[in-house]
């Protein structure tokens, strides 16, 4: 008999109205040895910052001494928990996900934590990133008889957690760890120990810290989400690092060498929150640079700098410090967007953005406006930016962009158009400011890049398809 087969598609086609790369997911976690006053709405609060990371479904898993309670649903993190209910959970730990599907479908049983039983106890895990070798490994499971529940690669993690629980719980994990491959950020609850793991390369981002004046460790895929608890920055958690947290304390082993890293740089660019610190490095203060580098790059005479809101807006702020061009906002963002819109069509895509974006007619009026954004993709959007900025009254347009050319997928973890989408990868800088129709357009260059970065430790794959792992499924 024929059976179909699940795939895991490394990136989908995007049919979201953002002309954007799309953010990959988010996870959060708390642990105390003694009950945590309003752990869930703490876990709660934790998902609601990181609600940029993914807003297609959201997850909680509350341990109770080793006995865990998961509460997941569709939609954003307001929409799916009742604050009035959580606030009367009782638990000394908590995991928590926001979900953008870049792998199996958008429904209720792939929204995480995930949840097996297994002889090491109770397992509920969350997952940021794409693993690249999760359909060979969901095979060999499918034909040693393991059964899937869901269409996501995280539930792979989940199986070989469980086929390996006799090997006693550091071990099973290591070696999980070591047989899975692409970026996985992981936290998961097992028994009564809050686990977090970073893949060997850091793809992904991990963070941790500690509430002020308690006991309470807290993970986070980004630092904002710390702030919101009250927690203060520890550390982030090393590529090829596994944390086991339980009564016994905070304990932290290698279960990978790490020969180097290659964390994602469009967190920076784009993902992350500006308020947020990533591996040290303040993410504000990455794309400021960008901004001051552009004007560098290739100055022109204007009369005012505008952002298009929200990411392109400290680049474009720090261009105008180091230009001295007044920085102004020239664009106005609604913020009751949806983002479950499904607009196939190109045509629909570039009229929508009229939705979103308003230019500020008094600011553009009569002037050359220097506009700045954090990426170009598939075009449509600044073409039609473009086009309203110049119905407003700009005399002149010159564009420029805070990352270097989108020219290639990703394939861990953030759903970027396919590659005949991406504009860069078809056309160069002059054609391309031809296209969106500007007065001029520059990209911020790789070697820039590498320099506000501070080195060459950053994954750059879809800027130059040179991929830190070279063994991924292509399917
Ligand atoms: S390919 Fe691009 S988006 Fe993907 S991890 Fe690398 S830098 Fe990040």
């Amino acid at each position: 008999m024929q059976t179909d087969k699940i795939k895991f598609y490394p990136t989908k086609p995007s049919t979201e109205l953002s002309d954007k790369m799309e953010e990959e997911c988010g996870v959060f976690a708390l642990y105390d040895s003694k009950p945590i006053d309003n752990v869930a709405y703490l876990a709660y609060c934790g998902l609601f910052s990181l609600q940029h990371r993914g807003q297609e479904s959201a997850g909680i898993t509350i341990a109770n001494h080793g006995h865990l309670d998961t509460f997941k649903g569709m939609g954003l993190v307001s929409e799916v928990f009742n604050t009035d209910e959580l606030v009367h959970k009782i638990g000394n730990a908590a995991i928590g996900h926001v979900r953008y599907s870049t792998t199996g479908s958008s429904n209720l049983a792939n929204a995480q934590p995930l949840f097996a039983q297994s002889v090491m106890g109770a397992i509920a895990l969350a997952h940021n990133g794409n693993l690249i070798n999760a359909n060979r490994l969901r095979n060999e499971l499918e034909l040693d008889g393991a059964i899937f529940q869901t269409s996501s690669d995280s539930e792979v993690i989940l199986n070989l957690l469980a086929k390996r629980a006799r090997l006693g719980l550091q071990q099973a994990i290591s070696d999980t760890c070591n047989t899975i491959r692409g970026a996985f950020a992981l936290v998961m609850l097992i028994g009564n120990k809050l686990i977090a793991v970073r893949d060997p390369l850091g793809i992904r981002p991990l963070c941790l810290g500690k509430i002020r004046g308690s006991e309470t460790h807290v993970l986070a895929s980004e630092s904002c989400a710390l702030d919101i608890v009250g927690a203060d920055l520890i550390r982030s958690i090393e590529p090829g690092e596994m944390l086991i947290i339980d009564e016994t304390g905070l304990n932290s082993y290698r279960y990978a060498k790490n020969t180097h890293r290659a964390s994602c740089s469009f967190e920076y660019i784009y993902f992350s929150r500006p308020d947020s610190i990533l591996d040290g490095l303040d993410v504000y203060h990455v794309r400021e640079s960008a901004g001051r580098c552009l004007f560098h790059q290739k100055p022109v005479e204007a009369d005012v700098v505008i952002g298009v809101p929200d990411s392109g807006v400290v680049a474009a702020i720090g261009y105008s410090e180091e230009s001295k061009i007044p920085y102004s906002m020239g664009l106005v963002r609604s913020k009751y967007m949806g983002r479950s819109f499904i607009l196939p069509d190109q045509k629909l895509r570039e009229q929508a953005v009229k939705l979103k974006l308003n230019p500020m007619r008094h600011v553009v009026a009569g002037k050359r406006v220097i506009l700045v954004d954090d990426s170009l993709v598939r075009g449509t959007t600044a073409k039609k930016l473009i086009q309203l900025l110049r119905e407003a009254g700009a005399k002149e347009v010159h564009f420029r962009l805070a990352s270097p050319m989108v020219k290639s997928e990703c394939f861990f973890g953030v759903d970027i158009s396919s590659k005949e989408e991406l504009i860069a990868s078809k056309l160069s800088v002059d054609e391309i400011c031809k296209v969106i129709n500007a007065d001029s357009l520059d990209f911020l260059s790789l070697d820039n890049q590498r320099k506000i970065l501070g080195g060459d430790q950053y994954c750059d794959g879809c800027f130059t398809a040179n991929y830190p792992l070279d063994d991924i499924e292509r399917v």
